[in-house]
């Protein structure tokens, strides 16, 4: 796979494609010191502000508007850094078109509407920007994967796609919940799509942001978005999350950049050895639950034949509590443990209660 400089026909400024910049642009001083400041570190290859900034009530901070198409060009000049935008109609498309805006994000709140996406789509019909998307607010893996493919057909060749987190009506730690499994399934979906991770809208907040930047760079994630503001105090919007460009430095320095491969021999050979023993533990598990089905299959019979139900709630009961025990004498997540027993017991019921 290419990597996002080479897609973008760039120099590689450091092993992750960073993109940073300010949530929000609120004045023209605000854009370029930000940006200079940015630039000055020599990591960041991408600046990012919203110049439309789509807001859940009226009167909130909307962004500065067209005008800050000037700003970008401005901080282009300056800094040599490229810009991104987020764009959500066709006349955000033809307006950073027009300002030379180098690459285009779709926001979350965007991603969840098909006619939006499309109507973005046939703005860039005839174009060949690049365009990074957003999952959409809510967990939906196809609504994601949907929005890409209306960008793909238009015509787009050069996409990425942005892990924001997923709105979920729990309590978590988050301002969105990360729900990693997500963004890993899209990359098997599209492989040849770079994934870059926004910890700011996961986080919500300065305190965790190396944390999730961290675990996306052990995910292998392509790039980090990050949100920095020259003063954070002062900040419009997403005031919480955003770091100013110093301490955006300080966390990209204490990053720890792994790499998916290994070029020692011996490295690779005890993880080749490892790998062996994990395919034998995995052949004997998958002998173990046919087993286990084959048996399952035999009990359905026996129910059927005395009139019994397939599902027995003292049982799963039993099931779940003698599980959970032998769990916690091994150390084993409770919540992995839970997990495996419904859908053991989810296939046992099929078993039970399929036509035969
Ligand atoms: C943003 O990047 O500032 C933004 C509005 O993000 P999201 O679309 O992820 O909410
Ligand atoms: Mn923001």
């Amino acid at each position: 796979m290419k990597t996002i400089a080479e897609i973008l026909g760039i120099a590689e400024r450091s092993r992750t494609f960073l993109i940073a910049g300010p949530c929000g642009a609120e004045t023209r001083e605000q854009v370029l010191e930000t940006a200079q400041q940015i630039a000055e570190f020599n990591q960041v290859s991408l600046f990012r502000t919203g110049v439309w900034k789509p807001r859940t009530r009226p009167n909130a901070f909307e962004g500065a508007g067209n005008i800050a198409l000037e700003w970008l060009k401005e901080v282009k000049a300056q800094t040599g850094l490229l810009t991104t935008v987020e764009v959500a109609t066709s006349a955000h498309v033809e307006a950073a078109l027009m300002h030379d805006v180098d690459v285009l994000w779709i926001g979350a709140r965007t991603t969840v509407n098909p006619f939006s996406v499309q109507d973005i789509a046939n703005a860039l019909k005839g174009t060949n920007i690049p365009v990074m998307i957003k999952n959409p607010i809510n967990p939906d893996l196809q609504l994601w994967i949907g929005a890409i493919e209306r960008i793909q057909k238009a015509g787009i060749e050069k996409i990425m796609a942005i892990h924001r987190g997923f709105y979920t009506a729990e309590k978590t730690q988050y301002r969105n919940k990360p729900q990693w499994e997500l963004p890993l399934q899209l990359k098997t979906y599209f492989p040849e799509i770079p994934m870059i991770c926004d910890p700011s809208h996961i986080c919500g907040k300065r305190e965790t942001l190396q944390m999730v930047s961290q675990k996306a760079l052990d995910l292998d994630y392509d790039g980090l978005m990050l949100e920095s503001h020259r003063d954070p105090s002062v900040a419009l919007s997403d005031a919480q999350q955003q770091l100013t460009p110093r301490d955006l430095k300080a966390l990209i320095e204490k990053l720890i950049f792994k790499k998916s491969t290994t070029d020692n021999t011996e490295v690779q050979n005890q993880l080749d050895l490892l790998r062996h023993t994990i395919d034998e533990i995995d052949d004997e598990l998958f002998h173990l639950l046919k087993k286990r089905l084959d048996v399952c299959e035999s009990i359905g019979d026996y129910k059927k034949k005395n009139q019994m139900t397939a599902f027995q709630l003292q049982r799963w009961m039993e099931i779940l509590e003698t599980r959970a025990e032998w769990g916690k004498n091994l150390n084993m997540d409770p919540k992995f443990v839970e997990k495996i027993c419904v859908l053991l017991h989810k296939e046992s019921i099929r078993v039970q209660t399929e036509e035969n």
